[in-house]
């Protein structure tokens, strides 16, 4: 069903979110909109200027790997900048208030984290921008050591210890998926009795597939996204309205 007009739907999501004892939320970049990261499908976002680079391609070209990390250093000023949104500080008061047992996420700016969520509590679907491992060993690295290391041999650098190439420790298009995090999301969708899919056009498999398994096992179904999409009919609510202005009301101390 969807929702009237934001009030109503405000209304709906308070009673649901009041009688569930399991609430899990499944995020997209929609929510961090308004903390200033782009999303990739609205016009201007990132998919839309930037063709992405797909893993093979990352992995056999030194001029992929550089341009790939050129993008990301040219993010950074937005990534660094950016502070959770009312979405975030929504969920992370759910978290605290002892509803949510953990937090899907397509997204990769950490800032579920920042929010208050504990890290263990993430499930990154698509890893993590924040950081960089060598795609051999998984040797960890900051972004700063590969800064350095870029400007000053002229390219992206190699893993100090195995000489394989490092990357952001993000999930590319091409790349699998982590298993760890795809059992804990699949164990999570199957046991909430809420999940809430907010700011995601829910088209990038396997990701796209928890709504619908939640729903499947039991849950109610709340999709929160400002355009429509292809599970709205599967929902027991639609929200089509802003993100921020949608959790804004259930933002705790
Ligand atoms: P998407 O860009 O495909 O979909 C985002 C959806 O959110 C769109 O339907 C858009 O209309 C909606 N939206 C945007 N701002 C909104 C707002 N303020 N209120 C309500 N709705 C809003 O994103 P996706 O489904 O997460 O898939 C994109 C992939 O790109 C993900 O896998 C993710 O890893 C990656 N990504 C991540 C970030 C991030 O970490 N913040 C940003 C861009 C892309």
């Amino acid at each position: 069903m969807i929702a009237r007009d934001l009030r109503s739907g405000v209304e709906q999501l308070g009673n649901m979110i009041a009688e569930a004892s399991s609430i899990v939320p499944f995020t997209g970049a929609g929510i961090s909109t308004e903390c200033g990261i782009p999303d990739f499908r609205s016009p201007g976002g990132i998919w839309t200027r930037n063709r992405p680079i797909p893993f093979d391609e990352f992995v056999a070209s030194q001029d992929a790997r550089d341009e790939s990390w050129r993008r990301r250093f040219a993010m950074e000023p937005t990534f660094a900048a950016a502070r959770p949104g009312r979405g975030h500080r929504a969920l992370a008061s759910l978290y605290r208030a002892g509803k949510v047992p953990g937090i899907v996420t397509q997204n990769i700016d950490n800032l579920h984290q920042i929010s208050g969520f504990e890290a263990d509590d993430v499930i990154e679907l698509h890893g993590n921008t924040t950081y960089a491992r060598c795609i051999g060993c998984a040797k960890r690295y900051d972004l700063s050591w590969v800064k350095q290391h870029f400007d000053a041999g002229g390219g992206a650098p190699d893993c100090a210890d195995c000489g394989d190439p490092i990357k952001t420790a993000t999930i590319s298009f091409g790349q699998a998926m982590p298993e760890d995090a795809m059992q804990r999301a699949t164990e999570l969708a199957q046991h909430c009795d809420l999940f809430l899919a907010i700011g995601s056009s829910l088209v990038v498999w396997p990701a796209a597939g928890f709504p619908m398994m939640a729903k499947n096992c039991g849950a109610r179904l709340v999709i929160i996204n400002n355009e429509p999409t292809d599970q709205d009919d599967i929902a027991d609510l639609v929200i089509r309205h802003d993100i921020g202005e949608t959790l804004g009301p259930f933002v705790g101390n």
